[in-house]
């Protein structure tokens, strides 16, 4: 199976992760739709609609929905405290 990965903050894990997205090899579930006589349409359609909803995977918990911002939130909301009550 081909996979592409990309790099990205995972909420689960609150880290900066690797995300996998797995390709479909449809030429596979072609040749056993035919072999099957079309029964295994049903687990080829379950696949499809699975890469499509959640096409990105955590590859250390799993998580599905990766964020693509430079700092945690932890690191983001201490940056947004204004400078000037410090002083006073
Ligand atoms: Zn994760």
């Amino acid at each position: 199976m081909k996979k592409d990965t990309i790099r990205a903050y995972c909420p689960s894990c609150r880290h900066h992760q690797t995300f996998v997205r797995v390709k479909t090899n449809h030429w596979a579930h072609l040749a056993l739709s035919v072999l099957t006589c079309g029964l295994w349409l049903v687990s080829w359609g379950a696949v499809c609609l699975g890469v499509l909803l959640r096409p990105w995977r955590c590859e250390h918990c799993g998580w599905h929905k990766p964020e693509f911002r430079v700092h945690p939130p932890t690191a983001e909301k201490g940056a947004e405290q204004p400078q000037h009550e410090d002083a006073a």
